[in-house]
């Protein structure tokens, strides 16, 4: 029986869980799961007094899977930086061995209209970010302030292993192999020590990989490319900072952040969260897309379910609720109808559940 632990998190984090525990349930009958529910991020600052709390340490590890909502808010902004709720994440990725983190963009052809991009810019445009998670400058050593002559300055490490890069390199270059079979690995090889070696194993890696085409782009150029030709990507390979700040840009092109999911794998269970924070500004209003989340349960359903089916019904509900015009507030527009969190979430667990009691009739 999977047992899949339920981390809700902070600001919206448990709006948009709600909704994802809802379309969840919607497959009770073919998995029988479990679910257990544990604190993280400031809402275990609050009531355990750390981000990652021994216990929802102890059912990550033995969870089949881990569902994430959100960490972070104003409230423990002031806390040093290895007691803020941010630090929760980083430490269950690192608990977990979770070293590569997908992000499918994915374009509804409903939604072309309210990209910021032309709809001639979107045509043929799917891409996956494959974003290295464990490494680079967010776990370097040393890292830190000091003060000398009475004058403060803070450091960080941007540093990576031969086999970090190895093992996430293969990542993309698997995946490449199930799509339209070609990399492109982003550095800034031009300036920095850590990324000249990146492109070098990268290089190397792709030597076992002769059926995929690799191409490389420094960061900056690859700002630019995603705005200017998205479609010329299939997989994009990044370091762990890189790949966060391109796949919010990316996201954008799909019309809203709030849509979007990843998969974050590696261990031996998988985590599964949107790639969106925890945006305190529209908390407890009901005004969260949780279309992101539903999607992350998506992506549980077929890798670490193996039930591409089920992953499947999903989508397809979403893409009929887009059909209908409804839309949270982020993406709304004149001519479609404007719905909450819990109306979207419910809107979708409906149009499953007649796919469900249609196909068994
Ligand atoms: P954010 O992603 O939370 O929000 C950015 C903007 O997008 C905001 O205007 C927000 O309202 C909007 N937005 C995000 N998700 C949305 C959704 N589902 N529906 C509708 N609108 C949505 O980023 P931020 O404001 O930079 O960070 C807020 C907090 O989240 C910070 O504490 C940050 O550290 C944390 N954070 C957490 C994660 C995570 O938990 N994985 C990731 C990024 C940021």
């Amino acid at each position: 029986m999977p047992n899949i632990l339920i981390l809700g998190g902070d600001g919206i984090g448990p709006e948009i869980m709600t909704e994802a525990k809802r379309v969840l349930s919607c497959f009770q009958n073919e998995l029988s799961f479990t679910f257990i529910e544990k604190p993280i991020g400031g809402a275990a600052i609050d009531t355990h007094g750390s981000p990652f709390p021994k216990e929802t340490e102890e059912a990550a590890l033995q969870a089949d899977a881990v569902l994430l909502g959100a960490v972070g808010g104003a409230k423990w902004d002031g806390l040093p930086l290895a007691e803020r709720p941010e630090k929760g994440l980083l430490a269950i990725r690192k608990t977990l061995g979770l070293y590569a983190n997908l992000r499918p963009l994915t374009i509804w052809p409903q939604l072309v209209g309210f990209s910021p991009l032309r709809p001639e810019r979107l045509k043929d445009v799917s891409f996956v970010i494959v974003r290295e998670l464990t490494g680079d400058v967010y776990f370097g050593e040393p890292r830190g302030f000091k003060e000398e002559n009475g004058q403060r300055s803070a450091f960080n490490t941007m540093i990576y292993t031969e086999e970090e890069i190895r093992r996430i390199a293969k990542v993309a270059f698997d995946l490449a192999r199930k799509r339209n079979k070609r990399v492109c690995s982003i550095d800034k090889s031009n300036v920095l020590e850590s990324m000249r070696l990146w492109r070098e194993i990268v290089e190397n890696t792709h030597r076992e990989y002769p059926d995929i085409a690799l191409s490389h782009l420094y960061v900056d150029n690859a700002s630019m490319q995603i705005i200017r030709q998205p479609s010329s990507f299939d997989v994009m390979l990044t370091p762990n900072m890189f790949g966060d700040i391109l796949s919010d840009e990316a996201a954008v092109l799909s019309g809203s952040l709030g849509l979007l999911p990843s998969a974050s794998l590696g261990g031996q269970s998988a985590l599964y969260e949107p790639i969106h924070g925890s945006a305190p500004d529209i908390a407890g209003r009901g005004l969260a897309n949780p279309i992101g989340m539903i999607l992350s349960v998506a992506m549980m359903l077929d890798h670490s379910f193996h039930r591409p089916d089920l992953a499947l019904k999903i989508q397809k509900a979403v893409s009929t609720v887009l059909d209908a015009g409804l839309r949270t507030a982020d993406f709304w527009n004149e001519g479609t109808e404007k719905v909450s969190t819990s109306q979207m979430g419910s809107a979708i667990e409906k149009e499953i559940t007649s796919d469900i009691v249609g196909v068994r009739k």
